[in-house]
């Protein structure tokens, strides 16, 4: 303990509290006999010294990671997962103006064709009229939600902006609410959703032809 407090090489590293009293810590070297010293604390009322083993190292050296062989370079290369990027695109053209796609099966074989083991997967519609959201495949419930859009954001010729000529002022305030895109977990190589969840296309100005980006990524 005493060649410790004697070996003492820096001024007071910094000064702090810790569980509520005042501390001030000292950088030390520790003698290579006490190498299996790992945490040092010694009370001098009302001062600490913390000690913290700075192993194989003299005066004023900075610790360094050893450089490993170039066998333990190419075991680690062969070793470290390989990132894995995957982009496949959706189209759609949907019958109606108004359409809820379910597409959970779509990404999954994105998510199988990428190899992706850990990772995730952006699904996103490349329009300014079309969501993507996540919930129950219950045709109930999507009624209610094709409901609910139209009643917050209803079809009406007063839009400002169909004075460009356009019509879908309620198409892009429904894309709005519903938003555009969904980031997905991937866990051991299948999409890890809960049990109820589905991803879901979300169409409010259709009949012609939209796509959806899924960029698959991990490892
Ligand atoms: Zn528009």
């Amino acid at each position: 303990m005493e060649r410790v407090l004697r070996s003492v090489i820096s001024p007071p590293f910094y000064e702090t509290t810790v569980t509520g009293l005042w501390c001030t810590v000292y950088l030390v070297v520790i003698p290579s006999e006490t190498r299996d010293l790992q945490f040092l604390t010694i009370e001098s009322n009302p001062r600490f010294l913390v000690a913290f083993p700075l192993l194989g190292m003299t005066k004023g050296e900075v610790p360094k990671r050893s450089p490993a062989s170039p066998v333990q370079s190419s075991l680690n290369a062969s070793q470290e997962p390989e990132m894995k990027v995957l982009t496949e695109y959706l189209k759609f053209h949907t019958k109606t103006h108004r359409a809820y796609v379910h597409i959970t099966p779509q990404v999954e074989s994105a998510v199988k064709k990428s190899g992706v083991q850990e990772g995730m997967a952006l699904v996103s519609a490349m329009h300014i009229t079309a969501g993507i959201y996540v919930n129950d495949n219950e045709s109930g419930l999507i009624e209610d939600i094709d409901q609910w859009l139209e009643k917050l954001a209803p079809f009406n010729k007063n839009y400002q902006h169909h004075q460009t000529g356009e019509d879908n002022g309620d198409s892009h305030l429904k894309a709005l609410l519903i938003h555009h895109e969904v980031v997905v977990p991937i866990t051991a190589g299948n999409l890890d959703l809960g049990t109820w969840q589905r991803i879901f296309y979300a169409e409010f100005d259709g009949q012609r032809d939209k796509r959806v980006i899924v960029k698959v990524m991990g490892e």
